[in-house]
This record gives structure tokens, C-alpha cells and sequence, in this order.
């Protein structure tokens, strides 16, 4: 474990190393507890560096076993060696050396999860971000671009495949049980993408034919006897391979293309050249076992890591601080995927509704940081629902301002110009300018800045004169360490909306300049003047969430139902209908069902009912829109004093009203969806589904609710049926016979599989109500559940803390209590996880006053736990500040 040092990492302390690695050659001689690893690097002295300059190369808890330089030892006086540095003070006059290092490693120990470790018996490594260094000593920083070679030697019943990273040059037996395997990569890579798997695994074979003709060795390994799970994986990656040459041109460039699945892993998958190494949830799936959730999921994370070999891999960092030049620009490319393979509205309001989920309320609170940060004191914490979510924003933005054909022309000048190096934002951003000629500083202010811009925005019309008039107005709220803001460029879609929904004429705008219904928000202010607008239109804004901002609009009641029904962006009238709905819950919603707005509530409704059952929408997006705001979302928009009784009691009866009014419609909708045809997991198909179950939860709250759900498990014949009908009898009949008998039943069938297992952990930790917490510690002594393996943490301790706004923020904190000492048993084995877990309270200020305190005792007591790691200790000082 890397404790404290309080070293802050600056953006703009970067300068390049004094010396280069050209060339690394890696031995491993693999066992358990003494892994030896010999590292021959080719160092080269960077020119007009002094022959003087000392060699650092990081390190994190090794021992040095031998160090040789040209083939002879070096002397001790010669060195500075500890467990976190090695320093070679007096390096050789010539510019090129050979520096051998070996170092001895205990992979079964190692329950951090990075460098070299054991998972199910199975040797694995994971880098990013510096966990190279927990192999040998080396310039573990992205910079530093090298030629791989390495070499595995291993017993042969213990391991009988061995991988690396490139193209497989030769096997063969070493004598006593022993064998070897070689593996070279001939494209210069960062260290953080290396990779080595060694184990027993079975393997589903394919192959696939690039643009240029070349086959590619296609290869998925999985714990034996479980390859059949791996076809879907198998089919979306060959899906990535073609498109990803169809949309941006890019080919495959090895002879192999390998993913393993392994079980303890921190992340959902790292993209190493050439062999992918994935958490296994994102590779394993049949209709018995996952739900379409999970088959969207394994689609989109294949295709991530997939389009990392170009956005990543070709094209790397230069620093930690550009993490969002690979990681936003690969969001982007996979959500433009699936939007390509599934629907695209769909798509669009399911990113939307995370990216607001998980972005808006990092950039609300104290952990607030820009798109890329200017400084860190531990990178793990900065693989953030910013960097990945709100930087793939920023493409979408970029494309949305030149257009599709430039976009491309610029994407297509990055690989050209860029190939092979290691990049920044500023490249990134020259690229669109040098294919644009257009000046996109203002733009890159998006990186820069943290914080959510909100638009206020009202229109007025004057029939006399046919002027419609829109003032706009932006504003960026101060985040941590960043009290003022410069004015940013927003790109607002828009639309203006007549009679029937027809798009409403103007003769001339003046104002901003707007291009293709995009109006170019630059200044503070604009008062946009469209003239020759005879009737008031209804206006349409932030059309398919061009830009990543809150809206302030005063827009009557009547407007938006109007939208809901007619606007034809389909994401737009998505969230009209969803606007109506927040609305509802979060202020008049009471004054409504007690009959002072009688007339709002039916309209909602009805409006509700309306949307259920029309067949010119696809069943996932009339599923999305009656899916209503999360009690987290309901809270953010209240904004502060939240009292989550409250919020979940509103939304509570918003269900039973919806779900009452329109009992007899559901009911026969809801069986006019039941699965007729053969399973199968494409979009379509889940999208009947996903109606259909959000159906079963409206009419649970019914009478005979409890046993249309318990029918619906019994007669579920795939997973999304049984886990959805699971959770709703969890949930909304919580301790009925019908809820313990399924919980009872579910565990008879699927207890000896963990990834199962994990979804009946998430839905009993997020059953509302105060008596989750002694659940959630009694599942702890699950025999299926471990403290040790990040999927089953994140199931149980991250669902009850991320998910569960009436159990976690229990009035009397007890909640909190559990919480901060699951953090801190976490963070003995696990500091990535426990960290990662520690975020669940980064909202704390805008609870009520008593829970407030409370979550900040829960806080002050991880805060002041001894020995604490540098990623806890900094995400906790930072909630905190
Ligand atoms: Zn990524």
C-alpha cells in the first residue's frame, strides 16, 4: 500500500525525462509467492542531457534482487536503491547502456489488484496507471514509449497458456515441468500498457478479415468450461473491429487479438496492446444468467477497449493530467457504437441520464475538477464520470460545432499527425483548428473549467411586430479552487415548435449566430431576435443535449405538455416529459394530488398513459420515459436541506397515482408484451422487455400486485425478466411471503455463481427503508460475498451506498456509521476500491443539518484513521474541504 506522501502532481511542472527507454525485454519466472522478473532495458540518454544526470526510475514496494549495467554489476555506492526509487547516480558516459534489473515478487499476496497478481489461480497484471512499477523499477510514466519482448517461463499444470501483449514469437519446454512462451510488440507502447496472463483458461476461438485483407486471430479466455458465455463478447468485438474501420478508418495492426476474463479485477477492463484484459462481468453472458443491461454493457466495454488501440494505444498521453484525451474521445467513439448497433434516442437519453447521474453531481461538489485537471495527488482518483463521461461531452460538442464531414477530416489529420506519439489536449484541439480553420480557444475552455454552465433562458413574442425573442444567459458556478469563470462557448440546439408540431419559419435571427439549429452561446448574454414569427412558437432547447449544461427556463406547464407530445427530437420530448415529472415531484406535487392543481395531475397522467401506449415510439423509449427521476436526481435539483424520506415518500405516490389511473391500459399492455418468440438480446427485443417490466413495477403498487410479480418471477425465462420481477417484489413488497420465497428461491439457483450472486446482493442493498443497514451487515458474512473482490464490494457496500438514499442516509446515521468502517476494512486490502467507495458521501452538504453532521462524523473518522492510503486520504480531504 502507497501511504501519504502529500506530494501534489502539477500540469505544469512537466518536463521531459533526462533518458529514454528504447527497448525492454522482460523475463518472468512465475510462481506464487517469488515471481522473479528480470528486466534488460536499452536506456539512451536524451540529447544535450549532461553525462552527469542521475538515472530515477520509480518503483512501489520492490526488492531489488541484481543490477547490473553493460553486464556488470554495479557498485553500491553506485546506487540508491529503496522499495519506491532506484536511483543509478553515476550512469555510463555512453549515450546508449544496458541496465539489467531483477526484482522478486509474491503475486498471491497482492490484493491491491495492480502490478502482477493471482485471481482465481490465474496470474494477471493490471498497470494503469502506475502499476508497472510494482514489477520492476522503470520510468513508469506515459511518456516513455518502448519496444516490449518478453519472455514467461512457468510450470506447465500451473499455467499452461502464457500471454503477453503483440504477436507470439515462439514456445517451446524448459525440462521439469516447465515450459516457456515469447511474445514481441512491435509498436513502441507506455508501460501502463503492458500485460501478462498465465494460468488455466479455456478459449473461444474466431477470427476476423480486416479492410486490407489481413486475418486477425481472434482469441477470448475464459475460467474452462465457461466459453459458451463468451459468444456475445465474441460477436461484439468482431461488430467493433468492422465498424470502427466504417466510421474513423481504422484498421487492426497485429496478428492476434486477445480479451481474458478474470475475476478480481478494480476496474470493468484495461485496453493492453493486444490483450485486453477484462473484468469478467463484461465478458460472460447467456439469456440465463444476464440481463440486457449486462449484454448493452459487455457490447459498449468491448468496443471501448477495442477503440482504444487507436485512441490510446497508437496515440497515448504525455502526462497523467491528458487522461481524457484517451479515455472522453473513447467514450465518445463507443457511444457512437451503440448508438450505430441499438437506437440512437435510446442511446442519448441513457448517456444523458448517467452523465446527470454521476458527472453533474461531481461537478456540484467537492470533488469537482475540469475535464483535465491540473493537479493530483493520487491519478486512480481521477478516473472520474468527468474525465470519461463529460470529455467524451467535449467530442460530441467539437462535432456538433463543424459538423460531421470535418470532424472526421480532423479525426483523420490526429492519426496522421499523431500516430506514435504521446499527445495533449492542445493536439487534439490544433487538429480541429488546422481542419476547420476555425479558432476554438474559447471552446477548450471545456477542458479547462470545471463546473456545470446553466443557461437561464426566457422568450417572449410580440405578435404586432412578429418577433419571437429568446435571452439567453450563462453563468459557471464557482468550483473548488476556482472562484472565478471565464465565459464559455456553448453549442444550444434548438428548435421552434408550431401548431401540430410543424417547425415554425423565421425570415431573420440576429443575436448570435446560429448555425444548423445550433445558436453559438459565446457572451454573458444574448437576446436572440427572430423575426417574421407570426404565432408564439413553443421552444425546443438543448436539442439531443447538445451541450452538457443545466437549463433555467420559465416555460409554462403548457408548453411543455405540448412537447411532450409533439417535439420531434426525440430527445427533447423526452425530456419535456420528464421535466413535467421532476416538476411534479419536487415542488407542487402535494398542492396536486390534494386537488389545489387537480387539473396538472390528470393532465401528467394521462400523458403518462398516453405515452405507455404509443406505437409510433420503440418500447425501450416509452420504457425510459416512464422510468421515473431517481431519488437522486430529484434530490440534485432541489439542490440542498435534502431530506430523503421526503423525496422517496413524493415519488412513492407519483407511482401509485400514474399506475392507478392507468391500471386497466397497463395491465393489457403489459400482457401484450409478454415474450413470445425465441430468446434473443438485440435491442428490440430488450426493449419489449424493458416496457414490460416497468409496467410490472407500476401495476406491483396495485392491488394483486405482490402475485402478478411473484408470477412473473416463476415464469420468467430469462434473466432481465426474473432480476427485474426480483427487485420489484424486493422492493415494493418488502418481508411479503412473495419477497422472501423469490430471494429464497433466486439463491437456490444461482448460489454458486458470483456474478448472479451479485445482482441479488445489489437488489437487497438497495431495498428502501431504515432496515437496509442491518441487511447489508448481515450479507456481509454471506458465503458468497468477499471484502477481497471488487464486484462483490461494489455489489453489496457500493449499491447500499451509491443506491440506496433512504437506507444509506438513515436518519439516525447509522448508514454512515457502517459505511465508514467498510471503507476502512476495504482500504487494508484494497485502496482503488475503498477510495472509489468513499465517494458515495461527496454530497453531503446538501443534506439536511442533522444528517449533514452526521456524514461529516462518518467522515472525520476515515479522515483520522491511521496509516490511511494516498487514495483514500485525498478523496476524503478533498470532501471534506
Ligand atoms: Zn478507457
Amino acid at each position: 500500500m502507497r501511504t501519504d506522501t502529500g506530494q501534489v502532481f502539477k500540469l505544469e511542472d512537466y518536463r521531459p525525462n533526462d533518458y529514454l527507454i528504447p527497448q525492454t525485454n522482460l523475463t518472468f519466472r512465475l510462481s506464487p509467492d517469488a515471481t522473479r522478473v528480470t528486466a534488460l532495458l536499452t536506456v539512451e540518454r536524451r540529447d544535450g542531457v549532461s553525462m552527469s544526470a542521475p538515472l530515477v526510475l520509480d518503483g512501489d514496494g520492490l526488492t531489488l534482487k541484481r543490477i547490473e549495467i553493460d553486464g556488470k554489476k554495479v557498485k553500491p555506492s553506485d546506487l540508491l536503491a529503496s522499495p519506491d526509487q532506484l536511483t543509478i547516480l553515476k550512469p555510463p558516459a555512453a549515450r546508449r547502456f544496458q541496465l539489467l534489473i531483477e526484482t522478486e515478487l509474491a503475486p498471491a499476496g497482492n490484493e491491491a489488484l495492480m502490478g502482477l497478481y493471482r485471481s482465481s489461480n490465474v496470474y494477471c497484471t493490471q498497470c494503469e496507471a502506475e502499476g508497472f512499477r510494482r514489477i520492476t523499477y522503470f520510468l513508469d510514466r506515459p511518456d516513455i514509449l518502448s519496444v516490449y519482448t518478453v519472455r514467461i517461463e512457468a510450470l506447465r499444470d500451473e499455467a499452461p497458456l502464457l500471454l503477453s501483449n503483440g504477436n507470439p514469437l515462439d514456445r517451446g519446454d524448459l525440462g521439469g515441468g516447465w515450459h516457456y512462451a515469447r511474445w514481441h510488440d512491435p509498436f513502441p507502447k507506455p508501460s501502463y500498457l503492458f500485460a501478462l496472463v498465465a494460468g488455466n483458461l479455456g478459449q473461444l476461438a474466431d477470427s476476423f478479415v480486416t479492410l486490407s485483407g489481413r486475418t486477425v486471430e481472434l482469441g477470448i479466455y475464459v475460467e474452462p468450461g465457461k466459453e459458451k458465455l463468451a459468444g456475445y463478447a465474441m460477436d461484439a468485438l468482431k461488430r467493433s473491429m468492422k465498424w470502427d474501420e466504417e466510421a474513423f478508418g481504422r484498421e487492426y495492426d497485429l496478428d492476434v487479438f486477445n480479451i481474458v476474463a478474470v475475476s478480481d479485477f478494480n476496474m470493468g477492463a484495461m485496453e493492453n496492446k493486444g490483450l485486453n484484459v477484462f473484468n469478467d462481468k463484461y465478458v460472460l453472458a447467456d439469456r440465463e444468467t444476464a440481463t440486457d443491461a449486462d449484454f448493452a454493457n459487455i457490447e459498449a466495454i468491448i468496443a471501448h477497449e477495442y477503440f482504444h488501440n487507436w485512441t490510446g494505444n497508437r496515440i497515448t498521453c504525455r502526462d497523467w493530467f491528458q487522461l481524457c484525451l484517451k479515455e472522453g474521445l473513447t467514450v465518445f467513439r463507443d457511444h457512437e457504437f451503440s448508438a450505430d448497433q441499438r437506437s440512437r434516442a435510446v442511446k442519448r437519453i441513457a448517456e444523458v441520464r448517467t452523465l446527470r447521474a454521476h458527472q453533474f453531481p461531481e461537478d456540484q461538489g467537492p470533488l469537482a475538477h475540469p475535464v483535465r485537471p491540473r493537479r493530483y495527488r493520487e491519478i486512480n482518483n481521477f478516473y472520474t464520470a468527468t474525465v470519461y463521461e463529460k470529455g467524451s461531452e467535449v467530442v460530441r460538442m467539437i462535432r456538433t460545432i463543424l459538423g460531421a464531414e470535418v470532424f472526421r477530416a480532423g479525426m483523420d489529420l490526429y492519426f496522421e499527425r499523431h500516430d506514435g506519439d504521446a499527445a495533449t489536449i492542445e493536439d487534439f484541439i490544433k487538429v480541429f483548428e488546422d481542419a476547420s480553420g476555425r479558432d476554438l480557444s474559447q471552446f477548450a475552455l471545456w477542458y479547462h473549467q470545471a463546473g456545470t454552465p446553466n443557461l437561464t433562458i426566457s422568450s417572449t413574442h410580440n405578435p404586432a411586430a412578429q418577433e419571437f425573442t429568446l435571452e439567453i444567459e450563462q453563468s459557471v458556478p464557482p468550483t473548488p479552487s476556482e472562484s472565478r469563470k471565464r465565459l464559455m462557448h456553448i453549442p444550444l440546439a434548438f428548435g421552434l415548435i408550431g401548431a401540430g408540431g410543424k417547425a415554425v419559419e423565421y425570415s431573420g435571427v440576429e443575436g448570435a449566430s446560429i448555425e444548423d439549429g445550433v445558436i453559438h452561446v459565446r457572451k454573458r448574454r444574448h437576446m436572440v431576435r427572430f423575426s417574421g414569427v407570426a404565432e408564439r412558437p413553443a421552444v425546443s432547447l438543448n436539442r439531443g443535449f447538445s451541450a452538457p449544461v443545466t437549463l433555467s427556463v420559465e416555460q409554462k406547464a403548457d408548453d411543455q405538455f405540448f412537447l411532450a407530445r409533439h417535439d420531434n427530437d426525440a430527445f427533447s420530448r423526452w425530456q419535456a416529459f420528464n421535466t413535467l415529472l421532476t416538476d411534479a415531484l419536487i415542488s407542487a406535487f402535494r398542492e396536486i394530488l390534494g386537488g389545489k392543481q387537480p387539473d396538472f395531475a390528470a393532465r401528467l397522467t394521462e400523458l403518462a398513459g398516453s405515452i405507455a401506449g404509443d406505437e409510433t415510439l420503440e418500447p425501450a423509449y416509452r420504457a425510459l420515459a416512464l422510468a421515473l427521476p431517481g431519488e437522486a436526481d430529484i434530490a440534485r435539483d432541489i439542490g440542498r436541506n435534502i431530506d430523503p424520506d421526503a423525496i422517496y415518500a413524493a415519488r412513492e405516490a407519483l407511482a401509485l397515482a400514474i399506475g392507478t389511473a392507468n391500471r386497466g391500459a397497463f395491465s393489457s399492455l403489459y400482457l401484450s408484451l409478454a415474450d413470445k418468440a425465441a430468446f434473443s438480446p438485440d435491442a428490440a427485443s430488450a426493449g419489449r422487455r424493458a416496457l414490460r417490466n416497468t409496467l410490472l413495477d407500476y401495476l406491483s403498487l396495485q392491488p394483486g400486485g405482490a402475485a402478478l410479480a411473484a408470477g412473473h418471477f416463476q415464469s420468467a425465462t430469462n434473466m432481465t425478466d426474473r432480476a427485474a420481477a426480483l427487485a420489484v417484489l424486493a422492493h415494493r413488497h418488502h418481508g411479503s411471503p412473495e419477497a422472501i420465497e423469490a430471494l429464497a428461491a433466486f439463491e437456490t439457483i444461482y448460489g454458486s455463481d458470483p456474478l448472479v450472486m451479485d445482482k441479488w446482493f445489489q437488489i437487497q442493498a438497495s431495498v428502501p427503508g431504515p432496515q437496509t443497514v442491518d441487511t447489508v451487515m448481515a450479507l456481509t458474512n454471506h458465503p458468497a460475498f468477499s471484502m477481497g473482490n471488487p464486484n462483490r464490494v461494489r455489489s453489496l457496500i457500493g449499491t447500499f451506498s451509491s443506491a440506496n438514499q433512504t437506507g444509506f442516509h438513515r436518519a439516525d446515521g447509522e448508514g454512515y456509521r457502517f459505511f465508514s468502517q467498510t471503507v476502512l476494512e476495504v482500504e487494508k486490502r484494497n485502496p482503488q476500491v475503498a477510495a472509489r467507495l468513499a465517494t458515495a458521501l461527496r454530497s453531503w452538504r446538501s443534506l439536511e443539518p442533522l444528517r449533514q453532521a452526521k456524514a461529516r462524523e462518518a467522515l472525520l473518522s476515515i479522515a483520522n484513521a491511521e496509516n490511511l492510503s494516498a487514495d483514500l486520504r485525498d478523496i476524503v480531504e478533498r470532501t471534506l474541504a
